[in-house]
């Protein structure tokens, strides 16, 4: 086994996740991020193909007590709020998969995975240093950050959608904004009528948006997500504070369930994000260093697919890191492994989106189909095993 001195630029999900598969495997770890360490209060949707991989860091409990199981995703009307299709999630995809489907807020997720990364010796996490540049050279990554400077044998770039090690690695190229915006807000669930939320993910489809909802916090928070088609972008930020007199107005004429929900938000806790992707890289790695989750496939959020798939890669890669001869060759079969199921994963997700805002004669037809359409189309998603597929 090679011995090992990993740098991991970015303490997002994906950095986290990967801090720790490689220390399980015996290699040291260096994770330098740029901000503070706090995150957004969003909910995440945590499906059998990544909780598999969290059960094995043994999240196992953690994730049972902070998460809501959520017994179906069901599909509705924008207008009429009549149900479309459903399938169901709860007890029986834990059978099906052998793991558990949750629903959770973002900033315990984090949480549960930074404490775990501070108890672990083999890790070392440097907050508040911001990555500019790295070089490699005799087998050795440098990376700097400022004047500071930090060495290993492999440099892994978990830095997000505006990746800096993916600029220097394979050149600058910017994302693509899709022309969806996402309005995200929290807030208590006590605040709401008796009814409204239920342990579901509901989904709410309408001609050009689409409305998410549902409880995090072991219910004691909702989380809602309203996509919206615009066709420019103008804050100069990706994410910003959104007013909800705007958001109502988005959703004007929707069902009152949605308006009840636009209603008990405010200012402080309603964002706006532009929702950018880019198409599939033809490489994540050069030498000594590669990339993952957003920084390599940013995805829609259309399959909540994002953060799954960056855990999912942090798992192949530690196991490719073990098996390997050398780093070079570890990173090529690491990428060989992930490339074509991320950009399925990021295909797909576009074209959920196109399904869910059809609008007139073409979305009609598509709820006819939906219920039975919608029966296993996720196995290949949620059946995944990263841990085995590296084997
Ligand atoms: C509206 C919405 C809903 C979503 N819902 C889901 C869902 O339900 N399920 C799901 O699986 N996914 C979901 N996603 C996707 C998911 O949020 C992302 O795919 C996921 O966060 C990517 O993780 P990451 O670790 O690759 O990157 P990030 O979470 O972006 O983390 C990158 C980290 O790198 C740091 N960083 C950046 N540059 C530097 C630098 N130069 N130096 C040091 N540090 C740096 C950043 O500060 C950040 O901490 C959703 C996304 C959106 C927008």
């Amino acid at each position: 086994m090679l011995q090992l001195n990993v740098i991991i630029v970015g303490a997002g999900v994906g950095g986290l996740v990967a801090a720790l598969c490689c220390a399980r495997k015996g290699y040291s770890v260096r994770i330098l991020e740029q901000t503070g360490g706090e995150d957004l209060g969003a909910g995440i949707q945590l499906s059998p193909n990544c909780t598999r991989v969290l059960h094995d860091l043994g999240f196992a409990s953690e994730l049972e007590r902070h998460g809501c199981l959520p017994e179906a995703i069901e599909i509705r009307d924008w207008q009429t709020g009549h149900l479309i299709s459903s399938k169901v999630l709860g007890e029986s995809i834990r059978r099906g998969t052998g793991y558990p489907y949750y629903h959770m807020s973002r900033t315990d997720l984090t949480q549960l995975l930074r404490d775990k990364v501070e108890e672990e010796p083999r890790i070392q996490m440097h907050c508040d240093t911001r990555v500019d540049d790295f070089e490699q050279q005799a087998g050795k990554v440098q990376v700097s950050s400022g004047e500071e400077k930090f060495e290993g044998d492999v440099l892994l770039g978990a830095d997000g959608l505006h990746s800096t090690i993916k600029d220097k690695l394979l050149g600058s190229t910017r994302p693509r904004f899709t022309g969806n915006l996402a309005w995200r807000a929290t807030f208590p669930a006590a605040q709401l009528p008796p009814g409204l939320i239920s342990p579901v993910a509901a989904l709410w489809w309408g001609p050009k948006k689409h409305f998410v909802f549902y409880p995090i916090a072991g219910g004691e928070l909702v989380n809602c997500v309203g996509v919206v088609e615009k066709t420019v972008w103008q804050d100069e930020s990706w994410m910003t504070h959104g007013e909800p007199g705007e958001l109502r107005q988005d959703f004007a004429g929707w069902h009152k369930d949605i308006e009840v929900l636009i209603d008990h938000m405010d200012s402080s806790n309603c964002y706006k994000w532009a929702l950018y992707d880019r198409e599939p890289l033809a490489h994540w790695s050069v030498g000594q260093a590669t990339l993952l989750g957003d920084a390599c496939h940013p995805t829609l959020p259309f399959l909540a697919q994002g953060a799954a798939m960056a855990i999912e890669d942090a798992a192949v890669l530690a196991i490719c890191l073990h098996k390997a001869m050398s780093v070079e060759e570890a990173l090529q079969h690491y990428e060989a492994l992930r490339m074509d199921r991320t950009a399925r994963v990021q295909a797909e997700s576009r074209r959920n989106g196109r399904i869910f805002h059809m609008s007139g004669i073409v979305a009609k037809m598509r709820n006819l189909v939906a219920s039975t359409a919608i029966a296993n189309r996720f196995d290949w998603i949620y059946g995944y095993d990263p841990m085995s597929v590296s084997k």
